[in-house]
């Protein structure tokens, strides 16, 4: 009997080695790009079934990228953004993702009842003029282009067509379109076959699947006080992560620092959160809910993610005083991971 149950282990263990000799090995491959005014990474774990095809769909993944990026920038002059805010209130026919993330745009605009408004853009122009001229915005021009301000300016029309009905709106993606990139991107990865990747735009991360250590990807988010330090780690699978704050881009006026990000409803920069990450199942909603939070109240902010499920959780980081609040969404815990146990090169 004794002998018997010997043979079963010894064969058990005789099949475990021949699975992990031949079994495919996991290699990463990774490329990074200066796209969306940061550093774009994009890596992928691939094993000699899938080798060949690699270099392709990375490159493929580039030019989806630069495609996103030169149809939705206001830098570029020919940008769909450009063209909607130069044509108003006449149409324009936008590119098919263009098309989709503007009505993206307005379903995230609603159900964070206006915090989030990619027509916030007058009001951005206004506080980068300040900052150029050193000058403070007046209530009264911050009043005036308010009017022009709300998703309800923007009509979308069939056929990939679109417009800003109000001539002085206009649109500014910047706060949901690198989330939307990562997005196309994440595609491009599953129809080539590849499950397991990560993209990460400048913060605005995608992991799919597992990482080349056939372990759940681990992500650190960055210490807004020191940004060579991680405050707390997540780890996800088929999921994205994205961080929004006052910390890295501002207005600078007479000395003092205003947030990039404008509250919509009042035309004045957010004020007190200085941090708020998202996890959510997609780049696009995870990019929208971050920015969202640096401009609602903390608990509503809270609570709007509570309401949008299980897979969906985040970590705000409320100035109080000299010292920074944590709060934290009902599913956050479950996502955390102990610092000790989070390494930079976990991948
Ligand atoms: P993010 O880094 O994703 O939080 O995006 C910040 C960018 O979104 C800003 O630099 C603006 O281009 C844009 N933005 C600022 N305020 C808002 C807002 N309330 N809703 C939507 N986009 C915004
Ligand atoms: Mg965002």
């Amino acid at each position: 009997m004794r002998s018997k149950f010997g043979l079963i282990i010894l064969i058990c263990l005789i099949i475990g080695l021949v699975v992990f000799v031949f079994m495919p090995r996991m290699k990463k491959y990774s490329e990074s790009q200066l796209l969306m005014g940061t550093i774009v990474e994009v890596a992928v774990c691939y094993d000699s079934r899938t080798e060949d095809k690699v270099q392709d769909t990375v490159d493929h993944v580039w030019s989806k990228l630069h495609e996103i990026s030169n149809s939705m920038s206001l830098q570029v002059a020919d940008s769909d953004v450009v063209k909607l805010n130069l044509a108003s209130p006449k149409s324009v026919k936008c590119s098919p993702e263009t098309y989709s993330l503007l009505k993206k745009a307005k379903y995230f605009s609603e159900i964070t009842k206006g915090a989030f408004d990619v027509t916030v853009a007058p009001s951005i122009a206004l506080w980068k003029k300040g900052s150029i001229e050193n000058v403070l915005p007046n209530s009264k021009e911050i009043d005036n282009i308010s009017r022009f301000v709300g998703s309800e300016h923007i009509q979308i029309l069939p056929s990939n067509y679109a417009r800003l009905l109000e001539r002085n709106a206009s649109i500014d993606l910047g706060g949901i379109a690198k989330g939307f990139a990562v997005d196309e991107a994440s595609n491009i990865f599953r129809e080539q076959g590849f499950k397991n990747f990560l993209i990460d735009a400048g913060g605005d991360i995608y992991v799919g699947g597992k990482n080349c250590k056939n372990k759940k990807w681990r992500i650190g988010i960055r210490d807004p006080k020191d940004k060579s330090r991680v405050t707390h780690a997540v780890e996800l699978t088929d999921a994205a992560v994205t961080t929004s704050g006052d910390y890295e881009r501002y207005f600078e006026i007479q000395g003092k620092r205003y947030s990039h990000i404008i509250d919509p409803r009042t035309g004045y920069p957010q004020k007190g959160v200085v941090s708020a990450t998202v996890i959510a199942p997609n780049a696009v909603m995870a990019d929208a809910l971050s920015t969202s939070l640096c401009v609602l109240n903390v608990n509503q902010g809270t609570a709007l993610i509570d309401a949008l499920g299980s897979e969906v959780a985040s970590f705000t980081l409320l100035k109080k005083g000299e010292e920074l609040e944590e709060y934290v969404s009902r599913n956050y815990e479950k996502m955390r991971v102990k610092l000790e146990s989070f390494s930079k090169t976990d991948y």
